[in-house]
């Protein structure tokens, strides 16, 4: 094809030279560009170099005629790309129809009006290019409906299908061909019928594109289908129809992940706090009181950490879904209205959750759904195939007398929550103007803490362990105080537990770890007798990773020797270790380092999960050696001692308080103790003077202040072997 803006180019294909000038001339007139052939051949060769945008073609040709002509340019071109007017005789019918037959766009007879040819050939020139412009348009919306994923629907006003295609890999809502020529309502259910039919009317009257969104059950369920309605004509519209099932779901999907908890399905904190603020809008325009209850799962990390996460998920799982069922069943018995039914629930996140009762009239109700909620709980869960006891604390706040917003009230129920923990747990508080000091105090306590840490209040004092066969010591414990410039010294259960929820616990850890090593180095430098020197390692600190580089860092920085350090750890860190921590307890055991579990029995190891990792000695929990002795039994502390001992572990007997338990304990074969019997926790002066005297500080065997009742030597060697 030539360029556009050049002058359409003609070629005149006849053998009377004449009949060529004339057309030349008339052709040129009409500003195309001219080139002739005397015959057919010729013609055909010059067309060679390149079509020309239309042929002027005699008929009566010696040779090759006009019409066999015609027939080879229609092989290569057709009559939008070079359209062919062909120059009959006068009023030869048959000449005219054997020229249509052989692909003629025009013709014109003999003899010639010249100037009509000249106008002749422009329309046909322009009828062409048109028909050329209207095939390209066909090919490319054929191209884009062939592309489209849409289902294609021509529907008349009556709501006939008139027309239909399938969409590009779209799956036909019904057998293809079995659409044309019927009524959408017999092939679509009533109602998806009737609001295609009005969207068919609307488009065409308004002239306007019209949406419709409708679903259809299908052999794979449910699907949805979106449907948009342009006008075509006076009388139909055209219906595109996409399947939207996945995008639906993804919608769906992103829903829930932005509203929805995905472990229990019940609604997040997100959604949650919106529904609080419509609520309390509501609230405020009725005159209503709103309450929050605030639950927390007490003793929820123990099982965690001991069961494993999974065991803790499904156990979260299971408590969302009983709260859900059997509360939500419980209180529209009890109070039948519409807006009881509306009672939300929510997982904050870990083991937090929250109720909303969104018309409160009375205070007692709010208690009872509280004391329900527990009782719900109560009943034991399985999980793993284990019984799992749990119980909530709950704090409760109310609207608008604990606060005007969902922040707010969030906060108090928090808040009372705690104190409800601290009174034991399993129990419920109503928030109280009071308790919001006491959260103030929670928050001074933390950054005091901080400052402690940093400003050297922490104190060291050392709890003595005795050799059950004769008192001698034969380690310490070291155990961490606050003191406190305004509150005096305060007691690691008073602290610990906010050092643990804010991290500052590995500072501490740390501290005491260096303070403790560094003094029994100093003691062996004295050259006194040095104990094995045990540490308490907090759960925290235990998960974390780079225990062994801290404490190997430690051993290296002091100089103890590695087999004098003993880590104590609680029994729920070693149920189901981190793969990575139990690699730093063989690291650290491999350095020389020893491993006790501290208050053993007290939750749910067993001693495979002992077998299994480097653990050097066992703790007996300060329970079991308190029920040893009458009314009690010792049954429980001796079957302890007796497996311990065939596993080749140490074993460590806690709490000895009186002459009644040592001697149950030695009967029993357990070789060392620690208690208030031996010596209350003391600064390291005292215990400076208890590895002189060899007495320890406490009561003595048999109440006569001494150690084993015997009074040892000043410097009282002890053999490395006895420990
Ligand atoms: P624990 O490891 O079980 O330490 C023994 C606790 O029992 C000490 O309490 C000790 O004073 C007390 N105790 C010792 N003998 C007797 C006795 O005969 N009768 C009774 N009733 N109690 C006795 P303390 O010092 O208040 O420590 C409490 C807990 O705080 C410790 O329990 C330990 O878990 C933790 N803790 C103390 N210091 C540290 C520390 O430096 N790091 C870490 N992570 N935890 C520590
Ligand atoms: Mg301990």
């Amino acid at each position: 094809m030539r360029p556009a803006e050049s002058r359409p180019l003609a070629i005149i294909i006849d053998d009377d030279d004449v009949t060529r000038m004339l057309v030349r001339a008339t052709l040129l007139k009409f500003d195309f560009e001219v080139l002739e052939a005397p015959d057919g051949r010729r013609g055909l060769e010059l067309m060679e170099a390149g079509p020309p945008d239309i042929v002027l073609l005699d008929v009566d040709m010696p040779g090759m005629d006009g019409f066999e002509v015609c027939r080879r340019i229609r092989d290569r071109w057709d009559a939008t790309e070079v359209p062919v007017i062909m120059i009959t005789g006068m009023n030869d019918v048959d000449s005219i129809n054997r020229a249509y037959e052989c692909g003629a766009s025009d013709f014109t007879a003999k003899p010639i009006n010249w100037p009509v040819l000249g106008h002749r050939a422009r329309y046909v020139l322009r009828a062409s290019q048109s028909a050329r412009e209207l095939r390209e348009l066909e090919e490319r919306q054929a191209a884009i409906v062939r592309a489209m994923p849409d289902m294609i629907f021509r529907i008349g006003r009556d709501g006939t299908c008139l027309d239909f295609k399938d969409g590009f890999r779209s799956k036909a809502m019904l057998p293809p061909g079995g659409f044309v020529g019927k009524s959408l309502s017999v092939i679509l259910p009533p109602g998806v019928a009737a609001a295609l039919a009005r969207a068919v009317g609307h488009a065409i009257d308004r002239g306007e594109v019209q949406s419709v969104l409708f679903q259809l059950p299908m052999d794979d369920g449910l699907r949805h289908f979106e449907a948009r309605l342009a006008p075509c004509g006076s009388d139909s519209a055209i219906a595109l129809v996409r399947d939207v099932t996945a995008q639906k779901r993804d919608e769906e999907r992103i829903h829930r992940l932005a509203y929805f908890d995905a472990l229990t399905g019940m609604p997040n904190r997100g959604h949650f706090l919106e529904r609080v603020d419509g609520e309390l809008a509501r609230a405020r325009r009725e005159d209503r009181r709103v309450a929050l209850l605030f639950l927390d799962l007490d003793g929820f990390k123990r099982i965690n950490d001991s069961l494993g996460h999974a065991a803790g998920d499904e156990l979260l799982k299971s408590v969302a879904a009983r709260l859900k069922e059997n509360l939500r069943a419980g209180d529209v018995m009890a109070r039948p209205t519409a807006r009881d039914a509306a009672m939300h629930y929510a997982r904050l996140g870990g083991d937090e959750f929250t109720i909303l009762l969104p018309d409160v009239k009375d205070i007692e109700f709010v208690k009872m759904i509280a004391r329900r909620t527990q009782s719900v709980l109560s009943r034991p869960f399985t999980v793993d195939g284990e019984e799992v006891a749990v119980s909530a604390s709950i704090g409760i706040s109310v609207f608008p007398d604990d606060g005007d917003d969902a922040a707010s009230l969030l906060r108090h129920a928090d808040a009372a929550m705690y104190h409800a923990k601290e009174q034991g747990r399993n129990n419920w508080q109503l928030y109280s103007r009071s308790l919001a000091s006491r959260a103030a105090a929670r928050s001074s306590l933390e950054s005091e803490l901080a400052r402690a840490v940093k400003e050297g209040q922490l104190r060291l004092l050392y709890q003595p362990q005795v050799l059950a066969k004769d008192g001698r010591i034969a380690g310490i414990e070291a155990l961490v105080r606050w003191q406190h410039p305004e509150r005096g010294l305060v007691l690691p259960e008073d602290f610990l537990p906010v050092a643990e929820q804010n991290g500052l616990i590995a500072d501490i850890g740390e501290w005491v770890l260096r303070t403790a090593c560094r003094q029994v180095c100093e003691w062996q430098r004295a050259g006194l007798f040095a104990p094995r020197l045990a540490v308490n390692v907090s759960p925290r600190q235990a998960r974390a990773p780079g225990l062994f580089r801290t404490v190997s860092a430690v051993i290296a920085e002091t100089g103890i020797a590695p087999e004098l350090l003993e880590l104590e750890l609680a029994e729920a860190i070693v149920v189901n270790p981190d793969e990575p921590f139990v690699e730093e307890m063989r690291l650290l055991r491999q350095l020389g380092v020893r491993f006790a579990i501290d208050d053993y029995g007290s939750g749910h190891s067993s001693m495979n999960t002992v077998r299994r990792l480097p653990i050097g000695a066992v703790k007996i929990d300060r329970s079991f050696v308190r029920a040893a002795t009458p009314p009690g039994d010792a049954s429980v502390t001796k079957a302890i001692v007796a497996m311990a001992q065939t596993l080749g572990l140490d074993v460590v007997a806690k709490g000895v308080e009186t002459v009644e338990q040592r001697a149950v304990l030695q009967a029993a074969g357990c070789p060392r103790l620690q208690g208030y019997l031996f010596g209350q926790p003391v600064p390291a002066e005292m215990v400076e003077f208890m590895l002189r005297t060899g007495r320890t500080a406490g009561a003595g065997a048999g109440g006569r202040g001494q150690a084993g009742g015997r009074v040892p030597g000043s410097r009282q060697p002890l053999r490395q072997a006895d420990m």
